[in-house]
């Protein structure tokens, strides 16, 4: 018998975006996401961070580290690229990157937009890569650097643009992943319902994203599967499968 709230063992598919390095213990946190078999893309905030990661993933089936730079990171100043183009032939997976547009600094701005594009051009000649993607206030420009003709997949991770961004964000062939803090609300909820199913996949954010009085981790993603259950008016178990598929459409090679 569970307590009224926890997840429903099977119901957790993917956590396309946990920060497993910011955990106090990320070798439990990754225990358990294993015995759960919650695919789990293990996002980075630097690229210093990133051979640690792949340390701590080496013996995981279901989670892989990925290359990020984190946008808030990023100061006005020349960022220095050559760690991440160093690091990046060894994964499929990156991220955290993209853009955030709390900052009113023109020139922070700029610099952000130009470590973002210059990303999204290497892993755009890579051809198969997997971004997840930040876009803080900043969905319109984060947009406009990807496109409509990236080759690879791309994740918007807790999407909250406008209406219009997420039309737009659905041409361009964006995958949105959804976390236990944007279904708390009735806006969250409104704006979750107006993703196509078919682009919708789940994330925790952990530990950054709170589950009743803890971090949230990979299986927590389960709590996401039933809020969409909810809203899409199915079955647990159907929302499920949908986000399997949704899953294998994300890492299919074409
Ligand atoms: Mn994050």
């Amino acid at each position: 018998m569970t307590a009224a709230g926890d997840p429903i063992p099977g119901l957790a598919v993917v956590d396309a975006h946990c920060h497993i390095d910011l955990y106090p213990d990320p070798a439990a946190v990754l225990a358990r996401a294993e015995a759960a078999a919650v695919r789990t893309i293990a996002v980075t905030n630097a690229p210093a961070s990133f051979p640690r990661m792949t340390q701590l993933v080496s013996s995981c089936r279901f989670v892989r580290a990925a290359i990020g730079l984190h946008p808030e990171t990023i100061s006005a100043s020349e960022i220095d690229l050559a760690p991440f183009w160093e690091h990046l032939p060894a994964t499929r997976y990156v991220g955290e990157i993209g853009l955030d547009y709390v900052t009113q600094d023109r020139n922070v701005r700029e610099s952000q937009r130009r470590v973002f594009a210059a990303i999204v051009e290497r892993c755009g000649e890579a051809g198969d890569k997997i971004l997840t993607i930040h876009s803080r206030r900043a969905a319109a420009p984060v947009l406009q650097v990807i496109g409509g003709s990236f080759p690879g997949r791309f994740i918007l991770h807790w999407f909250s643009g406008s209406v219009r961004d997420l039309e737009r964000a659905v041409e361009a062939g964006a995958f949105f992943s959804v976390n236990p803090a944007m279904i708390r609300s009735a806006s969250g909820n409104r704006l979750v319902a107006s993703i196509p199913r078919d682009r919708v996949l789940t994330e925790t954010d952990g530990p950054f994203v709170m589950v009743r009085d803890r971090p949230a981790e990979p299986k927590d993603t389960a709590l996401v599967v039933n809020a969409l259950a909810r809203i899409w008016s199915v079955e647990p178990s159907a929302a499920s499968a949908v986000i399997r598929a949704n899953l294998r459409e994300l890492l299919r090679t074409s």
